[in-house]
C-alpha cells in the first residue's frame, strides 16, 4: 500500500494546477495573435490526419507537413514571446506528470518533497557530511576506520539495519550521524533525523491526541527508509510512552526491513536497564545490529 502524505498531495497538486494554469494562460494569450487560431487548427488536423493514417492505413508517417506547420506557429507565437511547448503545461516532474506515480508505483519526486518537508521541519542547519570529516584531529587510526567502515555499510547494509554510536559529549557522535544521514540522502532516500526528545514528544502527542492528526505525529518515523535519532536517553521516560512506542516502532521498522541510526551517552547495560530486553534485542541482535564505542582517547586533545 501506497500511503501518500497529505502535505505531499497538496504539493503536487499545486504543481500540476500551476503547471495547467500557467499553459492556460500561455494559450489565451496566443489567441490575441491574429492567425494563430487559424495555424493552430490546420496543426490539430495535421496531427490527427497523420494519425489517421498511421492506424488506418498502416502508411509510414510522414511528419514534413507536421514540422512545417510546427515552425509557422512557432513564428507566429514569437510576437509574444512564446513557443507552442509553452501551451502545454510544463510538469515540475515530467516522470510523473506531478501525480506522484508512474505505472502505479511511487514516483521519486515524493521522496524528494519528503525531504525537503523533513528538512524544513527539523532543523534549519545543513548536515554535515563525509566530505567535511577531517581525519587528522584523531589520535589513532579507530576513528578514521570506523568512517570507512560506515561510509561502505551507506553503500551496502547487507543485514546490518541498525548501527548504535555510543560515547560521551564531544566525540563527534553527532558530527558522524550526519554524515551518514546524508550518504543516504545523496541516495534518494526518505530520511527523518530527529532528537530523542523530539520524537519522545510526538510520542505523547500521538498517546494523547484524538482526532484526525492523530498519525501526523507517528507517521513519518514508520514511513522513512532511514530513521536518525540523535541522544538517546536524553529524554524523559513517560510512564506508558516512552518504553512502548520504543519498541512499537523499531519493531515495525525491523518488519519493514528499515535502516535506524541511533546515538547515546548511554553504555550498553544502561540501554538495557532503561529500555528493556525487548527493545534491545530488537535493535541490537546479533543479526542486524551492531554498536561502536567512540571514546576521548581517540580524539587528539586540542592545545
Ligand atoms: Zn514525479
Amino acid at each position: 500500500m501506497i500511503i501518500m502524505d497529505k502535505k505531499v498531495n497538496d504539493i503536487l497538486n499545486n504543481r500540476r494546477l500551476q503547471a495547467q494554469i500557467t499553459a492556460n494562460i500561455n494559450f489565451n494569450t496566443a489567441c490575441l495573435i491574429p492567425n494563430f487560431k487559424k495555424k493552430y487548427s490546420e496543426y490539430k488536423s495535421a496531427i490527427i490526419e497523420n494519425a489517421r493514417k498511421k492506424v488506418l492505413e498502416n502508411k509510414i508517417n510522414d511528419d514534413t507537413k507536421i514540422l512545417n506547420i510546427k515552425n509557422q506557429l512557432n513564428n507566429i507565437l514569437q510576437e509574444k514571446n512564446l513557443s507552442l511547448n509553452d501551451l502545454q503545461p510544463s510538469y515540475y516532474c515530467s516522470k510523473c506528470c506531478d501525480t506522484g506515480f508512474v505505472n502505479g508505483e511511487q514516483c521519486l519526486c515524493v521522496k524528494e518533497i519528503l525531504n525537503t518537508l523533513n528538512k524544513s521541519n527539523f532543523s534549519n542547519k545543513s548536515l554535515h557530511s563525509f566530505n567535511d570529516a577531517n581525519m587528522t584531529i584523531f589520535e589513532n587510526d579507530t576513528m578514521p576506520k570506523l568512517y570507512k567502515l560506515l561510509k561502505a555499510w551507506c553503500n551496502n547494509q547487507k543485514n546490518i539495519k541498525n548501527i548504535l554510536l555510543q560515547g560521551g559529549t564531544g566525540v563527534g557522535k553527532t558530527f558522524l550521524i550526519e554524515c551518514l544521514a546524508t550518504e543516504f540522502l545523496k541516495q534518494g532516500k526518505y530520511v527523518v533525523f530527529s532528537s530523542a526528545f523530539e520524537i519522545n514528544n510526538d510520542f505523547l502527542k500521538y498517546h494523547t491526541t484524538f482526532d484526525e492528526n492523530k498519525m501526523s505525529f507517528l507517521e513519518k518515523y514508520l514511513d522513512c527508509d532511514v530513521l536518525v535519532i540523535d541522544d538517546l536517553g536524553t529524554e524523559p521516560i513517560f510512564k506508558n510512552i516512552t518504553k512502548e512506542y520504543f519498541y512499537l516502532l523499531f519493531n515495525q521498522r525491523m518488519v519493514d526491513n528499515k535502516i535506524n541510526i541511533l546515538s547515546t551517552n548511554l553504555d550498553l547495560i544502561n540501554i538495557k536497564e532503561r529500555y528493556g530486553d525487548r527493545i534491545f534485542s530488537r535493535i541490537l541482535s546479533k543479526q542486524n545490529g551492531r554498536a561502536f564505542n567512540i571514546n576521548h582517547s581517540d580524539l587528539r586533545l586540542k592545545k
